[in-house]
């Protein structure tokens, strides 16, 4: 017998609990707001944080910055804290700011379907359906990660995993590892492997930039003055945001400004790779910030261990435990790390999400990501969607991006209650307009033209879907307070749109 579905209805249903989720929920229950619950499809909140419990992770955003403006924190320990620090934080924010009643966890969203004449999303996990005015979707870009497709794969002999879901229970000492990347994650895994396997190869398809990270434990000094005195947060926190911003002349392939990042870098390599021939292979072909540009003062290190060796080619293909490098190099392993990143660009959330006419958002997005205010969607009524299309930064903290849709979404939905309109949403004009402008603003940008292959554009249309191509303020400014031109807002069941 098929059990009925329980049916819960909430006003606003969020999903996932990240940094996004979580400071959605903080602004809506301090606001008196209770009605609303979390989705959160693991065991805990945290998102990536949670997620990522590889050796040696950490942020590479300054701690004072990378956090809630509405929760500093006086006690980060570093500068850039590690991973660990990071989760136990989101997780006391659930706590403290009472958002555990509110969460659901081991609830996946398996479906999402908008009804019209009811004015209400419709969201199916396993066991319940949830019924909800507002869908806020903050699921980020790191959620599910990627595998690239090498023939042979299945018959490895060792042990395999990805670095968003690393096997703690694989004992890794001793092992002969292959590290497969060499973007963020795995600059910081392979300086920890590097100190305990016996062999470690570092499959490179593509160097990166990397440059020296200025990282120090703060003093019990500093973090009494931290604790004392809230105002040295905000002072530090708007210093770290204004050096950031510092660095946006450099995406924007201004060239002074790109020589310099690029002579940052290279001095960084030349001084701690002495062997032309290793540090040519480590040299970049492209504009620095075209991909992520890296810190680190342990990756090169670890490349010049006794232990280690630099494939500078891509992972081919596997047989047992024979592993081939496209270079025609093989290698016998004992355990392999997919340090190859996210399914960013074609999120798979996407399909489940199905809008006005039951239109499926991936169909919507066959040509990329976007989003009108890089948040609402044309035929996804009373849907927002954090971090999503056009909202991440190369060069500043995405938190400051999370917090200014949040301030959007909480403006769009006290308009709505002063209007008195149910439903939302932009014209199909008003997105594409904006989808247009931001093309325009990232014409001359590292990530057009900067001469790499990047995850920040959409290969199917070569638009840059991810990255928002303007310094951090200025997101605030166009994106950080909601305005109605361009929505509809509707009664429910009304033909003709409200006039507002
Ligand atoms: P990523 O930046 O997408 O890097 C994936 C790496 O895998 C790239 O080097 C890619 O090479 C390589 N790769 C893919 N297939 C390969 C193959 N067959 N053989 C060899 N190499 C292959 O992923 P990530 O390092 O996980 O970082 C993703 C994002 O997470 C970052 O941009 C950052 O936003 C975030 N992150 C942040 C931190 C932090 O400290 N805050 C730490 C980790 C991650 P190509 O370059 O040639 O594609």
């Amino acid at each position: 017998m098929i059990t009925p579905l329980t049916q819960i209805e909430t006003r606003t249903l969020i999903i996932g609990s990240g940094f996004a989720g979580l400071g959605m929920g903080v602004q809506l229950k301090r606001r008196g707001d209770d009605d609303f619950l979390i989705l959160e499809r693991a065991g805990d909140v945290g998102g990536t944080w949670r997620d990522n419990t590889y050796p040696g992770a950490a942020c590479d955003v300054p701690s004072h910055l990378y956090s809630f403006s509405f929760r500093p924190n006086p006690d980060w320990s570093r500068v850039f804290s590690p991973g660990p620090e990071i989760q136990s934080y989101l997780q006391d924010t659930a706590h403290e700011e009472g958002l555990r009643e509110h969460l659901r966890l081991n609830q996946n969203m398996e479906h999402a379907r908008w009804d019209e004449t009811e004015g209400r999303w419709h969201v199916l996990t396993p066991d319940h359906e949830y019924i909800a005015k507002f869908l806020i979707t903050g699921t980020g870009h790191l959620a599910d990660e990627a595998y690239p497709n090498i023939p042979g794969l299945d018959s490895f002999t060792g042990e395999k995993f990805h670095s968003a879901r690393w096997d703690h229970s694989v004992p890794m000492e001793g092992k002969r590892i292959g590290v497969i990347g060499t973007g963020a994650s795995a600059i910081q895994i392979v300086p920890e492997m590097a100190e305990i396997a016996s062999e470690l190869v570092v499959f490179q398809r593509t160097p990166s930039y990397i440059i020296p990270r200025g990282e120090r434990a703060y003093t019990e000094g500093e973090r009494r003055l931290f604790r004392r005195n809230p105002e040295s947060i905000t002072a530090l926190r708007s210093e770290l945001f204004w050096g950031g911003e510092n660095t946006f002349a450099q995406r924007r392939a201004i060239p002074q400004f790109l020589e310099a990042g690029k002579k940052l870098a290279l001095d960084h390599l030349s001084s701690q790779v002495p062997d032309p021939e290793l540090r040519a292979k480590l040299t970049p072909d492209y504009e620095p910030g075209c991909k992520r540009v890296l810190i680190s003062n342990t990756f090169y290190p670890a490349l010049q261990s006794p232990v280690t060796t630099l494939e500078s080619s891509a992972l081919a293909s596997v047989d047992g435990s024979t592993v081939t490098a496209a270079s025609g190099a093989e290698y016998e392993l004992d355990v392999l790390v997919f340090a190859t990143g996210f399914e960013a660009t074609e999120p798979p959330y996407a399909k489940l999400v199905h809008g006005r006419g039951g239109l499926n958002l991936s169909t919507h997005w066959e040509q990329g990501m976007q989003a009108y205010d890089s948040v609402t969607v044309a035929g996804f009524p009373n849907l927002f969607s954090i971090n999503g299309p056009n909202t991440s930064l190369g060069h500043n903290s995405i938190v400051y991006i999370i917090e200014s849709q949040i301030d959007y979404i909480l403006g769009a939905m006290d308009y709505m209650t002063a209007t008195g309109a149910e439903i939302i949403e932009p014209t199909p004009e008003a997105e594409e307009a904006y989808v247009r402008s931001i093309q325009d603003n990232a014409v001359g940008t590292v990530w057009l033209d900067g001469g790499c292959s990047s995850w920040y554009v959409d290969q199917r249309s070569g638009r840059l879907t991810l990255i928002w191509p303007d310094f951090g303020y200025a997101f605030r400014d166009a994106n950080g307070t909601f305005h109605s031109e361009g929505y509809e807002l509707r009664d429910i069941s009304a033909i003709e749109p409200v006039t507002v």
